[in-house]
């Protein structure tokens, strides 16, 4: 297995690394560190999860800090990252403050939903590395406070998500600006037509990294499913939630007003808990996943736009208070917990009309979750029968890529798009001690 002393990376980021803890690359890492040291341009397949992060800014910061021997004087902006969403950006600033907190090099993250003067002066002090969200960045630009003229790195990161969030055009016009003597790194976690033909429009001769697909996310988490009528689901998350080791769990609603009523009632319960999703303000989001961290609030409710991307480590329990309908999400959805090598504990709250769901995402998944009958709020009128047989839907291959845009659930929630989504393993860390996957129920309750 490879090292990062292996792959050549230069003291001051080994000691960083050393110290978060980073024993080995993870495989994105040891497929495109080397290549962006080579200089090549990357098509990058892989989600949020596996070390993407650090496979661009590692070899970035080295390259950056190779780069700096030769020049003087101010400081330029020499590196774009853009990335859908704000919280995204954050992280990633994180990430360069923690790979690069060795080096001379300046970072700033810009995003919309805040005032931009602190932004702006910020920009006036001069940075080198620029991690951006679309919209505040042309904003910004078109006010003639940063242009992009010295870019010698552009990092395109979740294009596909940016897609999802309609960003499309705003990305055409950044990539407009950029120069064209640059080096290139697109990540996506799909990689259908349209993405591709952006891939297309930015990258020079790629080279092209993968890591494994999503299914295996799945075997790590240990999963079962609560069959209940949708009235009674409050009432059945506050007796699960009665398992103390259920220390932090993050629960999905399919709608930000579903978020919203969930956690209402577990406040009138007092669960200690937040909603966070796209209506919310930048800082209630931020001060939810602040306090989610610290452990001041038990349970933050999500949806699964502002979830994707969030990296919570010890996150012990993931809680599916509504199936999803496209399957793939219910795997992001879980890959939330049993990151850093620890095995999650997931439950699903399934429905009479999300049963079909629930099949769907067995097929994906390529087993029976199994079921917790011993509950109190048993689904009424619930036979376990086999189900009739289903029409055919068009092969999953097909139906990747279909389609790119949020899209209308049957019961008209708009959602994310069908995507393919890739396993958030990461062998690399020492696995956290197991907790018991024991349900809120009774033992040996399971069937199947
Ligand atoms: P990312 O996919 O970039 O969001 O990374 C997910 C998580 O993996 C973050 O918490 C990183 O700190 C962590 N991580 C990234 N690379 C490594 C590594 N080589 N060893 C251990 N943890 C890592």
């Amino acid at each position: 297995m490879t090292s990062f002393k292996e792959l050549k990376i230069i003291e001051p980021i080994l000691h960083a690394l050393e110290a978060e803890g980073y024993k080995t690359p993870t495989p994105i890492q040891s497929q495109a560190i080397p290549l962006v040291l080579h200089k090549k341009d990357i098509l990058g397949c892989a989600q949020t999860g596996t070390g993407k992060t650090a496979a661009f800014a590692i070899p970035i910061l080295q390259l950056l800090t190779e780069n700096k021997h030769n020049q003087s004087g101010k400081r330029i902006l020499h590196c774009l990252i853009l990335t859908p969403t704000r919280e995204l950006a954050i992280q990633i600033g994180e990430s360069f403050a923690t790979y690069g907190k060795n080096l001379d090099l300046k970072h700033r993250v810009i995003y919309g939903g805040v005032k931009q003067l602190k932004q702006v002066e910020a920009l006036r002090a001069g940075v080198d590395i620029l991690i951006a969200t679309p919209g505040r960045l042309l904003d910004l630009m078109h006010q003639n406070h940063l242009n992009l003229n010295s870019i010698q790195f552009f990092v395109l990161d979740e294009a596909d998500r940016m897609l999802d969030m309609g960003f499309v055009h705003d990305v055409k016009k950044i990539i407009a600006k950029l120069p064209p003597k640059k080096q290139s790194l697109f990540f996506s976690a799909t990689m259908p037509p349209d993405i591709l033909r952006l891939a297309g429009s930015i990258l020079v001769n790629p080279s092209k990294v993968e890591v494994t697909p999503v299914s295996s996310t799945a075997e790590k988490i240990n999963q079962v499913v609560y069959f209940v009528d949708k009235e009674n689901k409050n009432k059945l998350l506050i007796h699960v939630l009665k398992d103390p080791e259920i220390e932090r769990v993050l629960v999905f609603t399919r709608t930000k007003h579903g978020a919203d009523k969930v956690t209402k009632e577990l406040i009138k319960s007092n669960i200690p808990s937040l909603a966070i999703h796209g209506n919310k303000s930048q800082n209630a989001r931020q001060d939810a996943l602040k306090k989610f961290k610290s452990k001041t609030i038990r349970v933050l409710v999500a949806t699964d736009i502002a979830a994707r991307g969030i990296d919570i480590d010890e996150l012990t329990h993931v809680i599916n208070y509504e199936l999803p309908n496209v399957p793939e999400s219910y795997v992001h959805r879980i890959g939330r917990t049993g990151r850093a090598g620890a095995s999650g504990i997931t439950f699903g709250f399934c429905d009479a009309e999300e049963k079909e769901y629930l099949k769907d995402i067995e097929k994906l998944i390529g087993k029976k979750v199994p079921i917790v009958e011993d509950h109190p709020f048993p689904l009424k009128n619930h036979t376990v029968t086999k189900a009739p047989p289903k029409p055919q839907r068009p092969p999953r291959a097909h139906r990747q890529g279909s389609s790119e845009k949020p899209h209308q659930t049957s019961r008209g929630h708009r959602e994310e798009s069908t995507e393919k989504t890739h396993s958030s393993l990461r062998p690399h860390r020492e696995a956290s001690p197991k907790k018991s996957h024991r349900p809120a129920g009774k033992k040996n309750s399971f069937r199947r």
